[in-house]
């Protein structure tokens, strides 16, 4: 997930938050405001409710950081580096640099966010029976303990990519020592724990809170989708291992010199192939760009003689060019865009991996990753 904001850094850990958070910020600022505090500490000014619930949202959302951050230290001090954290509708994502090395470093990973958000509530808790004396305050720190302890709850259930999921996928992992299998288990579990979700929304909705049912539905949706594409991915990696790129690579494609002028270029090469992006080279045959049918189609047809190759052609990031050799789980992280990966050989262009070509790969690698282990469970 991209963040729209970025906050900064915290104990070196890079924080944003996509907008969708700021959206719950203010979203619980009202609900606070207008229904919890005057519902759970009433009589008061109005104006009252609105400070308390002012100072309470971003509280909240800091609770919300404190979760993630838990699981990133205690990553980091497991040796998986952390890439950064983002927080977004649901909560917040911790993104990791690389694997989790065992077992025992993923189940403390896992446990490090609910145990901090039981630990928030236990405070705030503690606080609250403190300030018995100062009813707003007082609802503050108890909705605010209460939503915590909800927290800690709903990340223990027992399907990834939530962190109960990882908990169970740990155990399994831990248990029988096979990995992939704990994989495709915690990931089967995540998918049907969200389908369970959308049921209970769906019959939330219908019997008493629509609003609340809509919103347990669309955790649940999100909890299915990504369940499904995290175990796709898993059995695409594992399904990949021991290829080389050269192996699921589209070799033999046409390419485009960067000095000719994209009138001559269509004529020659565009208007004969099957490809819809080709990769851009220049003189020495070495990668520069890439460039599609879509970008040639905008040049106005008076300008194709003039106009070169060169100046429409998207550069290509430098982790965009692999050499054939090299492992083919590589082409996964290309990231988005119509090119995930041109491909070389001896500094020429020898093939070239598509988004197209990248979801074949990971059906590809799934369906051989699945026959492997049809073949291992029986
Ligand atoms: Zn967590």
């Amino acid at each position: 997930m991209n963040p729209t904001l970025r906050l900064g850094r915290v104990a070196g850990v890079p924080v944003g938050a996509h907008w969708s958070a700021l959206l719950i910020v203010a979203l619980i600022a009202v609900i606070l405001g207008t229904a919890v505090l005057p519902v759970s500490a009433p009589g008061l000014a109005p104006q009252l409710y609105w400070v308390a619930a002012a100072v309470t949202s971003p509280v909240f959302f800091a609770s919300l950081l404190a979760h993630e951050l838990a699981h990133a230290l205690v990553a980091r001090r497991a040796g998986v580096s952390v890439k950064s954290i983002t927080l977004w509708l649901l909560g917040g994502v911790t993104e990791f640099d690389g694997e989790v090395g065992s077992p025992r470093a993923e189940l403390r990973i896992s446990l490090a966010g609910p145990a901090t958000s039981a630990l928030v509530a236990g405070v705030a808790l503690a606080v609250a029976a403190a300030a018995r004396g100062v009813p707003v305050v007082w609802s503050a720190l108890v909705w605010l303990a209460t939503v915590n302890g909800v927290l800690a709850v709903f990340n223990m259930l027992p399907g990834a990519p939530l962190d109960g999921g990882r908990v169970l996928h740990a155990v399994l992992w831990w248990r029988c020592g096979d990995r992939e299998r704990a994989d495709r288990v915690a990931a089967r579990a995540g998918q049907s724990l969200g389908m369970a979700l959308i049921a209970a929304g769906v019959v939330q909705t219908l019997v008493w809170s629509p609003m609340g049912g809509l919103w347990t539905a669309l955790v649940g949706w999100f909890l299915s989708g990504s369940a499904r594409s995290e175990g796709l991915a898993r059995s695409a990696q594992s399904g990949l291992e021991g290829l080389s790129v050269r192996e699921v690579m589209t070799s033999g494609v046409d390419q485009a010199p960067a000095w000719l002028e994209v009138g001559a270029f269509a004529e020659t090469v565009a208007l004969r192939s099957a490809q819809s992006v080709f990769p851009v080279v220049d003189f020495s045959g070495a990668p520069v760009g890439t460039v599609s049918l879509a970008a040639l189609c905008a040049v106005p047809a008076e300008r194709r003689g003039e106009v070169r190759v060169s100046q429409i052609m998207r550069p290509l990031p430098a982790g965009r060019v692999l050499q054939a050799q090299d492992p083919a789980v590589g082409v996964l992280s290309g990231g988005g865009g119509e090119v995930a990966a041109v491909v070389c050989e001896g500094g020429r262009v020898v093939g070239m991996v598509t988004a197209a070509d990248v979801a074949r790969i990971m059906l590809q690698a799934s369906l051989r990753a699945t026959a492997g282990a049809q073949r291992h469970d029986a």
